[in-house]
């Protein structure tokens, strides 16, 4: 820091303002050359001058006496804003006793008029300067305690001006977030977690030391390294990778490493904050890889990052104008000699007037990263009730529809509230309305959702855990939770005519479907001998497309003649 503060090496920007002109040319000459000046002539002009340019000013030198607007009216201006607060304002005046006066309004020094002391008052204005930049870092606690990295807002401060200091000489912005950290501290101690984000943030440190970058830690485990861009980063991360790895000699902890290039987008200059976001992006491409790896931000990130952006802009959009459409898969129960219908699951699918038809993979995991999902799970609630309704008046069929919850929808507090609601303006029984919560959500915060889907059990809505087998819940705490059904992950209900373990895996979570007492559900069954081995291994209801694949309502009305 040290190094970055190099006083002689930024060249600063101070602001004087006084009306006679005869005066701001007298002070320029005395600070000629050592700092880039601007003027003003009166307080208006002066005020518009420390807004604009509130981040780059050092010091304002400042006459009290002035038209428009005094020097006492801009003090008191500034010391009302948090931002202007921290540029030191020496006041300029002949009165004798304005000194205390200006002093308790919050500037930070006095210079008698006339100025005819250049020494004094070059010396004062450095001593101002220097006081402000030192109490910035006194008063914000600069450093991470854990790793003696500086933290994300420094991080960011600082990294401006080591960018004005290499005159924006290309920089590389890297995030290292390590792979699962949370069960690095429930396998081995907080104690431990904390010795590798110790040992982490040394080397990063040191590294950034070397090559002469900055570090951060946010978030507990992820850190941002901001190093002078150089051509040959590929063989250098390798190298970062092995410092690393040797000082935490414990092979079983991972990272992923996201990098933004500086070189990349020739042409183009990205503020540091936003060459953060798309390394962020370059790493989250790597979250489900539990092996140590890198990924480079590039243009087909970018490109997708901008059609995410626009699909977020258009949600609200689309629920109001019925872009979303809901498609119905039916189940079947095949425990008898005929497989007969027992309900459906609504999928929801988007039709997007630029894009056309858009599967819920490509949309789904990006709503869930920001809370839309529940606006779009709302509005599939709402329509799958209502068509079961109407199923019902129309056909006198009375069919259950299961519905996707996601984990957001489950936090809000009014969430049983919402469904209950959904129900009852449908004249529709909670059991008929089925809750598909997938695996995962079960695991990650198991205390909450077990209360909530209690809750909602009392009130006689039915729950399906969904995606089961993914291998996440472990099995002791199966039996803690308030379930109806098991609906076995696609992915192994797959292999099972060719491979014998996942054969045996779903033979294995059928039992623990009849010792839970509930049934079991195959879904992605796409073969009569998927079907028929289901059966053998007394698999109870089956979704898929050896039956149908997801329709629309009105096609959907076939299965009921
Ligand atoms: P999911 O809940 O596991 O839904 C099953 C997915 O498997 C559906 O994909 C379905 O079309 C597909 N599928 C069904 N049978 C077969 C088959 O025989 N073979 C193959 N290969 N696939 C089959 P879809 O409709 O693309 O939905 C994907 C995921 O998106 C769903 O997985 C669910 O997690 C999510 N999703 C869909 N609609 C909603 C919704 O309204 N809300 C929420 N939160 N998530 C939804
Ligand atoms: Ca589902
Ligand atoms: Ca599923």
């Amino acid at each position: 820091m040290q190094e970055l503060l190099n006083r002689e090496k930024i060249t600063r920007k101070i602001l004087i303002v006084d009306d006679e002109f005869i005066e701001r040319a007298i002070l320029a000459k005395m600070l000629d050359g050592l700092y880039e000046i601007v003027y003003a002539e009166d307080g208006v002009k002066a005020l518009e001058i420390i807004r604009r340019d509130k981040l780059k000013l050092s010091l304002v030198l400042m006459d009290l006496y002035m038209p428009e607007l005094d020097g006492h009216s801009v003090l008191k201006i500034m010391q009302a804003d948090s931002e202007l607060r921290r540029i030191p304002v020496i006041v300029l005046t002949a009165e004798e006793n304005a000194e205390v006066k200006s002093l308790q309004a919050g500037a930070a020094d006095f210079i008698k008029k006339p100025c005819n002391q250049p020494d004094v008052v070059r010396a004062r204005v450095k001593h101002s300067i220097e006081l402000a930049e030192d109490s910035i870092i006194i008063h914000q606690t600069e450093r991470d305690t854990l790793t003696g990295l500086f933290n994300k807002e420094f991080f960011f401060q600082y990294g401006k001006l080591l960018e004005n200091k290499r005159d924006h000489a290309p920089m590389d912005a890297i995030i290292l977030d390590i792979n699962r950290f949370r069960i690095v501290n429930e396998l081995y101690g907080q104690n431990y977690g904390d010795e590798v984000l110790r040992k982490i943030g040394g080397t990063i440190h040191k590294l950034v030391n070397e090559v002469g970058g900055l570090a951060c830690r946010v978030n507990n485990d992820i850190f941002f390294i901001y190093l002078p861009h150089r051509n040959d980063i590929t063989a250098k991360i390798q190298e970062y990778i092995s410092m690393i790895e040797d000082t935490l000699e414990n092979k079983k902890i991972t990272f992923r490493i996201g990098i933004y290039r500086d070189s990349s987008h020739a042409g183009e200059k990205f503020e540091m904050e936003r060459k953060f976001d798309f390394a962020k992006l370059a790493c989250r491409k790597l979250r489900n890889t539990y092996t140590t790896r890198f990924n480079f931000y590039n243009e087909e990130l970018r490109k997708k990052e901008i059609h995410s952006e626009q699909l977020i802009n258009d949600i609200d959009k689309a629920i109001s104008e019925k872009q979303l459409k809901v498609f119905y898969q039916p189940k079947y129960n095949i425990s008898g000699d005929k497989p007969v219908l027992t309900s459906a699951e609504a999928l929801v699918r988007w039709v997007h007037p630029e894009f056309g038809f858009i599967n819920p993979g490509d949309f789904i995991p990006l709503f869930e990263n920001n809370g839309l999902i529940q606006k779009l799970d709302i509005y599939v609630w709402k329509e799958a009730a209502a068509q079961i309704k109407s199923w019902r008046e129309k056909f006198g069929v009375y069919l259950p529809v299961s519905v996707n919850v996601s984990r957001v929808d489950i936090f809000d507090p009014m969430f049983s509230e919402i469904l209950s609601g959904i129900i009852k303006e449908n004249e529709i029984e909670p059991e008929k309305l089925l809750l598909e919560i997938t695996e995962s959500a079960y695991v990650d915060n198991a205390g909450q959702i077990i209360d909530s889907v209690s809750r909602l059990r009392e009130l006689g809505f039915k729950v399906e855990m969904d995606d089961f087998g993914c291998g996440y819940s472990s099995l002791n705490m199966l039996t803690a939770l308030p379930l109806d059904a098991l609906k076995l992950d696609m992915a192994i209900v797959k292999d099972i005519c060719v491979n014998q373990k996942a054969y045996r895996l779903v033979a294995i979570i059928l039992e623990i479907a009849k010792i839970l007492e509930v049934p079991a559900i195959a879904e992605g069954v796409e073969t009569i001998e998927q079907l028929n081995l289901l059966k053998e291994i007394g698999c109870d209801i089956v979704q898929g497309y050896y039956f149908s694949k997801p329709l629309p309502a009105d096609e959907f009305e076939k299965f009921f003649s």
